[in-house]
């Protein structure tokens, strides 16, 4: 046991009853030590119920199944979350998870994955934040931090290095997340403590809470409910330890490749795409004003409307002047030098950070301009609500509304112009007042709850959970695919390094193809060289199903890779020609984490890790019928084709024709535990393929 004492000055904020247990840290450490590399080696649990505080040193073995971040997390859930574990029971844990490169020189990784199940699909969620947070962790000496249990009171912990305290938060009840943020710091007089909070949101277990941490938030699934629920208002961390790097010589090369690279790109951004695409990260959306792609091809209002000519150079003159008068300076996250965020100070409203395509949600669920956009996001980041997901629920309510589903009688005191509209409903959805206690659960549920065709608007999920508001014509195949088994659930952040669109001539392709040295194999480059614009080769047939499997495969082991690792998507799975890739990722593992990795090893890895997503999922219900786009999100659907993506891309993937994992697959990724509780369970049976064929689509299909 290692005694710890609180930091000085702050025994009155300690409750008193627990203070004996909440100061202290036992220690659970494994036999047959070794050096870690890259990760610390223990992990922060911590049961809010008891009120105590454990360091444990997890087994190295692990890491070199898992890795760490998304892949560990995941290991952790399914071995302490069954399915039968609600949201908004104790048992459910939430994990602010460190990908295993964070705190290392490596640029750009500075992802905390934070895991649980989510209130509004009941299945997995793991959002991400970028910002500061998950190399501070690092620092403090600890790779995740696990809160198991409900606070009986509200609470915010406060982790600096070994001192590990659970504090009173009753003074900051109802405050906004980054008040919340400014106000710890000043009280603990630790200016460079980072500080994850949730907001009024989170308090009352909105469905799309988000955790803001300064420069980021992870706001997707409803994170910051189950954050709320656990009545915990922030997680504070300071550290100022070393971390260990297998290899530093070797690392600081791969690292300077990298910053060389970037260099490069940011000099020669690709041409022949739309702006965002060409370059990294996404500092298009607050360095650059030309958002004439977004706002003519994404939808307005309830995602209903397309705009194809707003963009004309008076609104672009407009807009630029609106956020050069709002933005006070552009930011990166922890060691980046791309610059995606900008704090932004409206008129008469405090500083807060606005990042990536939030700018533009709010403006265009209203019908509304830039200025009101930046507004109102000011309130949302208070409040901590998901950028996404708030415009759309504000706006599927205002459409219920204009077709008479909701009434005056639903909307007392609801003032008449369009924008008060806006605030109105962000304030009573925040707050679980009236109708906004029934809009606070998402469009999804909320739907169910209103009835009289209600569900007929909340027309833009995924697994119940709200999208960006893009609707397209004809039928991706590769697309399709993605946003159906994409477990992230969120149409954006899956995306990848094949182009997103044919070039129109084959010398552009050729060009493109030319130093394309990312791809994992050279098949991908006569893919796209013959992918045509119109014609044989041209959507929805082409790329083909099996090419389509093939993309689809290499853009979600990246992402996963990214988010083991703690990688920032805009410099690796996201972008075109990225820095880092399936070539450079092993020898960053091996150089830093210690692990011998090569291509092969890691991509096993992350089949191991993404399966064990899946399998999560599907201990909790997930099955073919789920794996599905919006129903409209492109205007051509070729349904019989639908069907052959789905089945070969299952069948590619080790998974049944009900999308669960086969036992065979399952034991070639050493996930022989998983089989075993199918089995239990009775979701896979002896001859599995009969069953589980039986037991599902085949039976929806009857
Ligand atoms: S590319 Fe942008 S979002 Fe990514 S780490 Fe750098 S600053 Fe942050």
């Amino acid at each position: 046991m290692q005694k710890i004492r609180p930091a000085p000055g702050v025994e009155d904020r300690v409750f008193p009853a627990l203070k004996a247990a909440r100061t202290t840290i036992s220690q659970v450490e494994c036999k047959g030590k070794q050096m870690r590399y890259a990760e610390t080696g223990f992990n922060l649990e911590i049961d809010l119920t008891r009120g105590n505080i454990e360091r444990v040193e997890t087994d190295p073995r692990d890491t070199e199944l898992y890795l760490g971040g998304l892949g560990t997390n995941a290991k952790i859930l399914w071995d302490r979350v069954p399915p039968e574990v609600e949201p908004f029971s104790p048992e459910n844990l939430l994990i602010f998870g460190t990908g295993l490169l964070c705190g290392t020189p490596a640029v750009g990784c500075n992802r905390t994955i934070v895991t649980t199940v989510s209130p509004q699909t009941r299945l997995m969620a793991y959002s991400m934040m970028g910002g500061f947070w998950a190399p501070e962790l690092k620092y403090a000496g600890y790779d995740k931090v696990i809160l198991r249990g409900k606070s009986p009171d509200l609470v915010y912990l406060w982790i600096n290095n070994d001192k590990v305290e659970i504090r009173d938060a009753s003074h900051l009840q109802g405050k906004g997340a980054v008040e919340t943020a400014e106000l710890i710091q000043q009280e603990l007089n630790e200016p460079k403590a980072q500080v994850a909070a949730i907001g009024l949101a989170g308090e009352n277990r909105v469905y799309f809470a988000s955790i803001e941490q300064g420069r980021s938030s992870a706001s997707r699934l409803g994170i910051g409910a189950v954050m709320g629920d656990k009545r915990v208002k922030a997680v504070v961390v300071r550290g100022t330890k070393d971390i260990n790097v297998a290899k530093p010589l070797e690392y600081l090369e791969l690292c300077n490749e990298v910053l060389e690279y970037i260099k490069f790109r940011n000099e020669n951004p690709i041409p022949g795409v739309m702006t965002i695409l060409q370059g990294l990260g996404s500092p298009q959306e607050m360095a650059t004003h030309d958002e004439k792609w977004h706002t003519e091809n994404f939808m307005w209002g309830n995602s209903r409307l397309r705009r194809r000519d707003f963009w004309n150079e008076e609104i672009a003159k407009a807009w630029k002047d609106t956020m050069e008068s709002m933005q006070t300076r552009l930011i990166s996250c922890y060691n980046c030098p791309m610059k995606c965020g900008a704090t932004i100070t409206p008129p008469g409203q405090p500083t807060y950070m606005m990042k990536c395509f939030s700018k533009l949600t709010y403006t265009m669920a209203a019908m509304s301009d830039l200025e009101f956009g930046l507004g109102i996001a000011q309130s949302a980041t208070e409040y901590g609500v998901d950028g996404f997901s708030t415009p759309q629920v504000m706006a599927f309510a205002l459409e219920l509304y204009e077709n008479g589903i909701l009434t005056d009688d639903d909307m007392p005191g609801m003032p008449s112009d369009n924008e008060g509209r806006f605030y109105w409903l962000l304030d009573k959805i925040v707050r679980r007042e009236g109708i906004g206690d029934v809009l606070a659960n998402g469009t999804y549920w909320a739907a169910k709850e209103i009835g009289k065709g209600a569900e007929e608007y909340a027309h833009n999920n995924i697994k119940k959970h709200e999208q960006l508001p893009l609707k397209l014509s004809m039928l991706n195949p590769v697309y399709f695919l993605m946003y159906a088994t994409g477990e992230k659930i969120n149409i954006t952040q899956i995306e990848g390094q094949f182009p997103q669109a044919p070039y129109p001539k084959r010398e552009h392709r050729e060009a493109f193809v030319k130093d394309w040295f990312q791809v994992p194999d050279e098949k991908f480059k006569q893919y796209f060289l013959d992918w045509e614009p119109r014609g044989e080769n041209s959507n929805p047939y082409y790329p083909t199903v099996q090419m389509s499997c093939d993309i689809v495969d290499w853009q979600e082991r990246m992402h996963y890779i990214d988010d083991a690792l703690g990688m920032c998507a805009g410099l690796s799975s996201f972008p075109l020609k990225p820095p880092y890739h399936m070539h450079n990722y092993p020898k960053f593992i091996s150089a830093g984490a210690g692990i011998d990795m090569d291509e092969d090893k890691l991509t096993q890895a992350a089949r191991r890790y993404r399966t064990l997503v899946r399998a999560n999922n599907i201990r909790r219900g997930m099955r073919r019928k789920d794996d599905k786009p919006p129903e409209n999100h492109w205007k051509k659907r070729f349904p019989e084709l639908e069907e052959e993506l789905l089945d070969t891309y299952y069948k590619f993937k080790g998974w049944n024709n009900d999308g669960i994992p086969t036992k065979e697959s399952l034991h070639e990724l050493g996930l022989d535990y998983v089989a075993e509780d199918f089995v239990q369970r009775g979701i896979l049976t002896d001859d599995e393929d009969t069953s589980s064929e039986e037991t599902s689509a085949g039976k929806e299909k009857k």
